[in-house]
């Protein structure tokens, strides 16, 4: 008999492997999630269950991939227990109806970012897209505050919020996307983006450069609209890509 929504499990199942062991996140946690829906337009989440990284090292059965009711909130199906962290990635899907994968991850180069309080540089032509890389105000893990932090960021962000990524302080990482392979690309893309701007770093301590550089100008300089294309989309079997993806992801200035 096949599972509920077999092939987003098996292919969840496998990508937070493959991202456990290129060290996109660490041992301490780490969770990813998609939005799916029935036939009837029902939504539910697919979720990593608790005890991912700890217990499992990644390496789950797509039968440990849980089923929650988008609606209801219960677990429906998935062999194992709901991760305390949910409600972050319960209200990162209520800021936006798009938004179809939270991967939320302990990547050690951004988490320097994360741990001094600071915005990360956006310096890569590859994250460019992404905007300004903010790090949330600090709110202890697991938390209803957190949760709505997350919330409150994602909403002042309109449609960007489906295509973003926010600095937990002091914690990790919490991307959105519309997809789980963009999640991947995006968080993977961070990570160069994170020890590139800190080499970048070093250079400006050493007398080397005046300050952050980017796509042959200062990084805070607005480059002309149509210079950096899109996030693609991946060449994959196109499990869970909304009908209608947004071409042109409009962003508030302020987030330039
Ligand atoms: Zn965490």
């Amino acid at each position: 008999m096949k599972m509920m929504f077999e092939s987003e499990r098996i292919d969840l199942a496998k990508t937070v492997k493959k991202m456990f062991d290129r060290k996109d996140t660490n041992v301490a946690g780490g969770n990813m999630s998609i939005k799916v829906f029935d036939q009837d337009g029902h939504p539910y989440i697919l979720i990593t269950p608790s005890f991912m990284s700890e217990t499992y090292y990644s390496e789950l059965h797509p039968a440990q991939i849980l089923v929650i009711d988008g609606l209801s909130l219960e677990k429906i199906d998935g062999v194992g227990t709901v991760t305390r962290e949910i409600n972050m990635h319960e209200q990162a899907y209520k800021a936006h109806p798009d938004i179809r994968c939270v991967y939320h991850s302990h990547a050690p180069e951004s988490m320097f970012w994360a741990t001094i309080g600071q915005d990360m540089p956006n310096v890569t032509e590859v994250t460019r897209e992404l905007g300004r890389i903010r790090c949330l105000p600090f709110a202890p893990a697991c938390t209803k505050k957190l949760a709505d932090t997350v919330y409150d960021g994602l909403k002042k962000l309109g449609d960007k919020a489906v295509e973003n990524v926010f600095l937990l302080n002091s914690h990790g990482i919490l991307v959105t996307a519309s997809e789980l392979h963009i999640a991947v690309r995006i968080m993977e893309t961070l990570e160069w983006n994170a020890k590139i701007a800190y080499q970048q770093t070093i250079f400006i301590k050493l007398g080397l450069l005046n300050d952050y550089q980017s796509c042959g100008q200062n990084y805070k300089e607005p480059l002309p609209n149509g210079t950096i294309p899109p996030i693609a989309l991946p060449e994959c079997n196109k499990i869970n890509i909304p009908q209608k993806f947004h071409k042109n992801l409009t962003r508030p200035n302020f987030e330039i």
